[in-house]
């Protein structure tokens, strides 16, 4: 009888995650937006409700009335305000702003509901029992999910019947064509946007007497509603329906039968974590648009400012500064530390993680342990930076699939399941009471936080800047060039044979490691432990602001960033300027730092100070009459040798009978080619006949329905990219795809440097000089790239950065190498200087050439043999002469006439 009491239960909590998730579809279908902040915007309504009705005495239907206006005037404003202006930002960029509304929301109301931060609310509805199915619940729960189903119903009808619901359609299939019809895309978004937040205010008025109303709902909600949510596709109101009710009975049913604390809430997080991995795909699709983030700094940790800097900060310490202050960076270089681990995933990975603070928390906890156990201070600690490997590894994993904002869903649906499972069970953690660690030893000195504060700044120092150096050598070194070749483009990293997962899995790691560190530091600097409410989700939130505002790619950014943390010296200086006012000022002042930062400043403040004190650096150097760009390439060491090209392994590329299929669409049936040691096979065709899906295939971007690819003797097909192009194989980009975020150099390097996974332990204490190998420079000489070294692809000319691509993949020596639409949009001139290029590729260097080109004269100048498709099939193959004088190529590609063409 219990199960069926839980069930009913299960169904008004399961119509609440309905409801949220109606919004957050609503505001999807008109923004293409997942807004984050829709909890947060819901419960100020909510608060308001609460406010209006026990505190002023406002009629019940009035107060739900103004609390629906103000969440829909809110969510009104956040899209005109923050969302509109950030329209063609990167989605991580735009993500990471509905954060910091979240954030600042859920400050103002710890503001403003200082004293009542946990509020319970009268009921609104009767609660009265109900019997059903022979068991009596409260009468509300049934009456919501009544509500919910008549909303849904209604929402429905509206979108599928009226003409909202078909221009909003329009706008969220093609936001350009719906504006061409004279829809604003503006109001329709806007209308969603106060639409959406309407149902979240709804949503957390009727859930706020049975939950009650706190600031923390912000995060604990959004997450089974983002499953309910996801799993309808932000598209579908009665899969949401479905899915929600469904959630709230689990949920119910579960707390009931297995009575593990917080396994409830691991249900949405395991349900849309299972969804999202299961319909993403390994590898990013082709035309999938690469959007450009924050910049990174050169990683540049020079010994003649940090030795002295250090210095300097450690005679403050000692000597000078309040010991209040001291205190403050005793607290502030952990949260740093954690800040660092962002610069890292994000940063330099470009992998949004909303569970670094999740991590800072495990590691706390494992160390806490440890040393009730009786373990010394140093093992502890390094057991516990250890110990957040292996749940890197699965987020890494996870996020070789998920990327982009998915990630982002999954991680803070981690972050709430390890706060419920393992900070929030006192079973665990000690509850209130916490866990009794002491003062920390190591080496023998005692580095007691309240004792001697000194002492422990002064550690918590060494080690951030111990870590930075690491973390600078990373940047520098070949590991980082490949977390940022794929943060950059992961598809042209894996044709080079940069493992995404490698990378992903390595960044997570190394930030989880960072991140327990500093977990680590800022715990044991109190003798008790204690976790309930220090290891929240929007703690992990915060640690992606603070990195953002500081600069999310730069090694000083997490030290101005964290000033935003409470009890750090941005408190301090709060307190000087403000007296103690309560420390969610300074989250909402972060909150809106951020979003001014994100619409001003997208890089951050240390990029932007650097770019300034350049700036004015080069004006002084100018006066005296030096030009700092001046210097010549030689200078920079640019250039080594002059060794001629060395011939690359020799290997023949075997491709039998391939299948693709889109769909319903067969792009590919049953073409056959090889191409060997020095030749140069042409593959050409009219538009859409398959040819850039053969080279998908071939190098392993699209899966195979049949056929084989091998290298000699070796089987590639069941092989993904990034393996194919260790192996041997090469290949370019219509569209280019360069490292945007690299110069040429490190391009070109990103490309000939070795594999080995060791590099990512090496680089970490030995970068290394980046020194282009010979082949490089070869490749560099024979394609005049040497002036071009250390620009950015974005400076050059589109017809330097199409040699750019093509040297990056030469860089990288394979044995065949595939050139899609080499020539395309360069001039004749260049055309005919790219085909000798392409032929001494062939002759002098060794590699056998796949050229797929629309320049028919090119094509039949440098190619050995020829094949031609035509809807994906092989309709001649043979040398130009023969294709030349083909009837059918004639008549289906060349041009309509059976007489030879002439080229
Ligand atoms: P072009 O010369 O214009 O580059 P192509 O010969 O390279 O054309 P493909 O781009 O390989 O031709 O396309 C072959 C067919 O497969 C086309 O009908 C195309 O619409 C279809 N196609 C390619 N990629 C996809 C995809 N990801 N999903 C669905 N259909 C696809």
């Amino acid at each position: 009888m219990d199960a069926v009491t839980f069930l009913l239960l299960g169904v008004g909590a399961g119509a609440l995650y309905v409801l949220v998730a109606a919004g957050l579809i609503l505001i999807h279908r008109g923004s293409g937006l997942i807004n984050f902040a829709h909890v947060a915007i819901g419960l100020c309504g909510a608060y308001t409700y609460w406010e209006l009705r026990e505190l002023r005495g406002v009629p019940t239907w009035l107060a739900v009335l103004a609390g629906i206006a103000v969440s829909a005037g809110l969510g009104a404003g956040v899209h005109l305000l923050v969302m509109r202006p950030l329209r063609n930002a990167s989605p991580l960029t735009r993500l990471i702003a509905t954060l910091a509304v979240m954030a600042g929301l859920q400050a103002a109301m710890q503001l403003r509901y200082a004293d009542s931060i946990y509020v319970r609310v009268e009921p609104m509805l009767p609660t009265g029992a109900v019997s059903v199915l022979g068991v009596t619940v409260p009468g509300d729960r049934l009456l919501v999910f009544g509500i919910t189903v008549l909303l849904i119903a209604l929402l429905w009808a509206v979108y599928r019947w009226t003409a909202l619901g078909r221009i909003t359609a329009a706008v969220s299939e093609n936001l350009r064509a719906a504006a061409a019809l004279g829809l604003s895309p503006d109001v329709i978004a806007s209308l969603n946007w106060a639409l959406g937040s309407a149902m979240a205010a709804l949503a957390t008025i009727l859930i706020a007497p049975i939950s009650g109303l706190t600031p923390a709902l912000a995060t604990s909600l959004i997450i089974p509603a983002l499953a309910t949510a996801v799993v309808a596709r932000f598209a579908s109101f009665p899969i949401a329906l479905a899915t929600g009710t469904l959630l709230g009975i689990i949920q119910s049913e579960v707390t009931y039968f297995v009575p593990v604390p917080g396994l409830d809430a691991a249900i949405p997080f395991v349900v849309v974590a299972v969804v999202l991995l299961a319909r993403s795909k390994p590898i990013a699709a082709r035309g999938e648009p690469v959007f450009r983030f924050a910049s990174v700094g050169t990683g540049g940790v020079r010994a003649r400012y940090v030795l002295p800097v250090t210095l300097v900060a450690l005679l403050l310490i000692w000597g000078v500064v309040p010991i209040d202050w001291v205190s403050a960076v005793g607290v502030q270089l952990p949260v740093a530390l954690i800040v660092l681990s962002v610069v890292v995933v994000t940063g330099y990975t470009g992998q949004l993680s909303l569970a670094q603070f999740a991590f800072a928390g495990i590691g706390a906890f494992v160390a806490a342990r440890l040393t009730v156990l009786g373990a010394p201070f140093g093992v502890a600690l390094v057991l516990a930076c250890a110990s957040t490997i292996p749940l890197s590894i699965v987020v890494g994993l996870a996020g070789a699939r998920a990327r982009g904002v998915n990630l982002a869903i999954v991680t803070l649906g981690l972050a709430v399941t390890v706060e419920a499972m393992i900070f929030n069970n006192p079973v665990l953690t000690g509850g209130f009471d916490g866990l009794q660690v002491g003062t920390p030893t190591l080496f023998g000195i005692a580095l007691g936080a309240i004792a001697t504060p000194a002492v422990y700044a002064s550690f918590t120092l060494l080690v951030f800047v111990g870590c930075a150096v690491v973390v600078g050598n990373l940047r520098r070194g070949r590991a980082g060039r490949r977390l940022l070749a794929v943060r950059s483009n992961e598809r042209a990293a894996a044709a080079l044979g940069i493992s995404g997962l490698g990378a992903k899995v390595y960044a997570f790691s190394l930030g989880g490691v960072l991140a327990a560190c500093g977990g680590v530091l800022l715990t044991f600097a109190n003798p008790i432990v204690t976790f309930g409410d220090a290891f929240t989700p929007l703690r992990s939130i915060q640690m992606v602001q603070e990195a953002v505002v500081g600069g999310v790619g730069w090694l000083v950014g997490p030290l101005l960033g964290s000033t935003l943390d409470p009890g750090t010296v941005g408190s301090k200086i709060m307190e000087a300027v403000a007296g103690s006012p309560n420390p969610a000022w300074l989250t909402l002042v972060g909150a809106v730092i951020l979003v001014v930062a994100l619409l001003q400043a997208p890089d951050g403040l240390v990029p932007l100070n650097t770019h300034l004190l350049r700036a004015g650096w080069d004006r002084v150097t100018r006066l005296f009459g030096r030009s700092p760009s001046d210097r010549p390439l030689a200078a920079r060491g640019v250039l080594g040798g002059d060794e001629g090209p060395s011939r690359v392994a020799p290997h023949t590329l075997h491709v039998t009978d391939l299948k693709v299929r889109f769909g319903g669409t067969i792009a590919l049936d049953g073409p056959s080619l090889t191409v060997g040691p020095g030749e140069v096979v042409g593959l050409i065709g009219a538009n859409g006949a398959g040819k850039t899906t053969l080279l998908d295939g071939v190098t392993g971007f699209v899966p195979l329905d049949r056929g084989s690819v091998l290298l000699d003797g070796l089987e590639l097909h069941t092989l993904g990219p990034a393996r194919r192009a260790r192996a041997g194989l090469g290949r370019s980009f219509q569209s280019l795809e360069l490292f945007d975020d690299l110069t040429v150099r490190e391009n070109l390097l990103s490309a000939s440097e070795r594999r080995d996974p060791w590099a990512y332990l090496t680089t970490l204490l030995r970068p290394g000089v980046p020194a282009l190998n010979a082949m490089t420079r070869a490749a560099v000489q024979e394609f005049d790239l040497g002036p071009d070294l250390d620009r950015r692809p974005g400076e050059l000319s589109y017809a330097r950065r199409r040699l750019v691509a093509i040297a990056r993949t030469v860089a990288a020596r394979p044995s065949v190498l595939l050139l899609d639409e080499p020539a395309a949009g360069i001039d004749a001139a260049e055309a005919h200087e790219l085909g000798e290029l392409i032929r001494r590729l062939a002759d002098v260097w060794g590699m056998g050439v796949l050229l797929v080109e629309h320049d028919v004269e090119l094509v039949m100048r440098v190619c050995d043999r020829i094949l031609v498709l035509e809807n994906g099939r092989e309709i001649a193959t043979g040398t130009p002469e023969q294709i030349r004088m083909d009837a059918r190529v004639i008549e289906s590609y060349l041009g309509g006439s059976t007489s030879p063409v002439e080229v």
